[in-house]
């Protein structure tokens, strides 16, 4: 870690030597004393999307069913490929559609049934929630389907296994000699999130890959909390298949559809389980019997939301020009400095880092956790203008946006939170928890 210091001359010090700080002009602040510490679950909006909504909104006015000839059809193909630009994959191997949840349904599906033999999937306790539930999903509609008409003895019957690998210390870094370990002949699958929600831990995609390579399993990651803030190399790596999400640190906007990629070597291998019109070979010849589309076209399903497709494509722009490399040099000083806060000024109101502190092990966002987090979350939302996310039990966690947070912002929602729990205004707050947290 640099040497920093407490005061804010230094924060400043660090803006006027960043060299990303004009990035921050793009975005629309309508409260600059707001400290928004989200943009790992929102990211903000860029002036462009605005204007590019707006144009949008007009060509459909305008053109109607013509647009779809203009640049709409070909959209998810088009912005894959911008987005292939940021996360390694070559063009042709990236489409924008539908949710990483009903991405991840549809590419860890279409891997099961790959290897019907192979029965094994495993992920980890520090994934997103919603993955964990689609896996289940996906292993009770596998293991409860009837048998094959082909009968016993073609592999394809038995139940399915799904390994959550736990982490240690405290739910900060997987276990990975277990993960490891449970890597055998019968994995079909291992999908984890390359950047967990819970701690930022960051995994080593190239080793995790090729440790389920060498058992003959596909790897699907889940690019969402790392897509726009962690250089990826996917073809580089040899990974197999990926989704991710478009509105967090890539700022697409609330619901901006997902992406996923599929490598070119298992394209025409896989299956999707949804077979769609626009999955379809020649979805204008209204064949009744579906052909799959040739490449990864064949796992989109339906019409795609163009208004917000588009508007994301624009948004994308900013991380384009400012490329991977000066975004992780950024983030990795950024959260350095709020580990560095946290020792400093909120340990001893007895808060502790619940994120790796080995900044090649970490993604752009931090855990500090307390016991009185939900009610100290609540004080900074509604009295001190700094938006949090609060993660049951204890945690709050702050994202760290390089295209638009300052070091002098860091410095001020961490100077807000040691008031809070100096001057103890989250002891006035109920700890009822109010629906959406
Ligand atoms: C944000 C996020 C999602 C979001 O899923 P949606 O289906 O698009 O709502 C999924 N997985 C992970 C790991 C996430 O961080």
């Amino acid at each position: 870690m640099p040497t920093f210091s407490p005061s804010l001359d230094f924060a400043r010090r660090l803006d006027s030597l960043d060299p990303l700080a004009s990035c921050r002009d793009q975005f629309l602040i309508t409260d600059p004393s707001l400290i928004y510490l989200d943009g790992n679950s929102l990211g903000r909006m860029t002036k462009a999307a605005a204007e590019r909504a707006k144009q949008v909104m007009e060509e459909w006015g305008h053109d109607l069913i013509r647009g779809w000839n203009k640049d709409w059809w070909d959209a998810p193909r088009r912005v894959g490929d911008k987005i292939g630009k940021l996360i390694g994959a070559a063009p042709g191997q990236v489409i924008v559609t539908d949710t990483v949840s009903i991405n991840l349904f549809k590419l860890a599906t279409a891997a099961l049934t790959l290897q019907p033999h192979r029965k094994r999937i495993i992920t980890d306790t520090l994934n997103f929630p919603s993955d964990l539930y689609i896996l289940q999903g996906i292993v009770h509609l596998l293991s409860n389907a009837s048998p094959s008409p082909r009968g016993r003895g073609d592999g394809g019957e038995g139940k399915y296994e799904l390994i959550r690998i736990p982490s240690r210390d405290n739910d900060i870094t997987p276990d990975l000699a277990a993960l490891e370990a449970a890597i055998n002949e019968d994995t079909a699958l291992v999908t984890l999130s390359h950047v967990t929600f819970k701690s930022g831990y960051l995994y080593d995609m190239r080793r995790i890959t090729d440790l389920a390579h060498a058992k003959g399993a596909l790897v699907l990651w889940d690019l969402s909390h790392s897509a726009g803030a962690v250089p990826i190399a996917l073809d580089d790596c040899n990974a197999d298949l990926a989704v991710g999400c478009t509105y967090k640190y890539l700022n697409g906007g609330p619901g901006a559809p997902a992406f996923l990629y599929v490598n070119k070597k298992l394209q025409e291998k896989l299956t999707s389980p949804i077979w769609g019109w626009w999955g379809q070979k020649n979805p204008f010849d209204f064949d009744l019997d579906y052909t799959p589309a040739p490449g990864v076209e064949r796992f989109l399903a339906g019409t795609q939301p163009m208004i917000s497709l588009l508007t994301m494509e624009t948004a994308l722009e900013p991380t384009l020009q400012a490329g991977l490399d000066a975004i992780r040099a950024k983030s990795v000083l950024m959260t350095d400095y709020a580990s560095y806060l946290t020792d400093t000024w909120l340990a001893p109101f007895g808060f502790s880092l619940g994120s790796p502190r080995d900044s090649a092990n970490r993604g752009s966002h931090i855990y500090i956790r307390h016991p009185e987090g939900y009610r100290i979350a609540r004080a900074l939302i509604e009295e001190m203008n700094v938006i949090p996310d609060f993660r049951a039990p204890h945690n709050l966690r702050l994202g760290f946006a390089p295209l638009y947070t300052s070091f002098a912002e860091i410095w001020e929602g961490f100077d807000r939170i040691r008031r809070v729990v100096e001057e103890r205004r989250h002891e006035k707050y109920p700890k009822q928890k109010l629906t959406v947290t």
